[in-house]
């Protein structure tokens, strides 16, 4: 049982790091940006809600976002606890997480401010099974190295959205470090270089936590 947050600027290495993580700690992973794309996909009233906010790259507001993570995490597959990614974002809502279900560890992805940049405007996403990769490690930059599926530059990983996430990052998430490592929770762990390094430096960090 591990109740796990991943914290991280845009381009720290959430999306790729959380899925190996939950798998290897069988926690199912829950990322908010793919539950967003997923709504947005099917036109559902949280997809047209959230869809003016995501394309600036600005935060979908905080009722919105507590209540898709509450109905979630009210599923049968979170009671063996879960990996949140991209959630919390705001003081709001980590307030909001701790009434609904307290995590006991949050990790956050260390990296510097000038690798962000690079990481996000050289990433694509594949549109089937929705890993991400970097241009700079790919032969093919337009198919998935996966699953054969088409890469997509996502609309919000053009430069001048980049440049609003990472100021929106700055302003409302980061002040979470703070607010968790006063509840004694956080985890600092360095997300640069080889992606498998970083993810036996994150099951070795949690070690001993569950
Ligand atoms: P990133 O790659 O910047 O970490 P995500 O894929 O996690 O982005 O999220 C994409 C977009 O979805 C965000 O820019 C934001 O508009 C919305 N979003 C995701 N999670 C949250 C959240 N916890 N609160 C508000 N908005 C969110
Ligand atoms: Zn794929």
């Amino acid at each position: 049982m591990m109740k796990l947050v991943f914290l991280g600027a845009p381009g720290a290495g959430k999306g790729t790091q959380a899925g190996g993580v939950a798998e290897a700690l069988k926690i199912p992973h829950i990322s908010t940006g793919d539950m967003f794309r997923a709504a947005l996909g099917n036109e559902t009233p949280v997809g047209l809600k959230a869809k003016a906010y995501m394309d600036k790259g600005e935060l979908v507001p905080d009722s919105v976002t507590i209540e898709m993570v509450d109905e979630r995490l009210k599923q049968a597959d979170c009671e063996n606890g879960y990996l949140l990614d991209g959630f919390p974002r705001t003081i709001a809502q980590a307030e909001a997480l701790d009434q609904i279900m307290a995590p006991d560890c949050v990790v956050n992805l260390d990296v510097p401010e000038e690798i962000l940049m690079g990481r996000l405007t050289g990433r694509r996403v594949c549109g089937s099974c929705k890993g991400t990769f970097a241009i700079s490690r790919l032969s093919d930059p337009t198919t998935c190295p996966t699953c054969g599926g088409e890469l997509i530059h996502r609309k919000d990983d053009q430069p001048e959205t980049i440049k609003e996430r990472l100021q929106v990052y700055h302003q409302d998430t980061e002040p979470l470090i703070g607010y968790y490592q006063n509840q004694n929770k956080l985890l600092n762990v360095p997300s640069v270089g080889d992606p498998q390094d970083v993810n036996n430096a994150i099951l070795t960090a949690l070690e001993g936590k569950a």
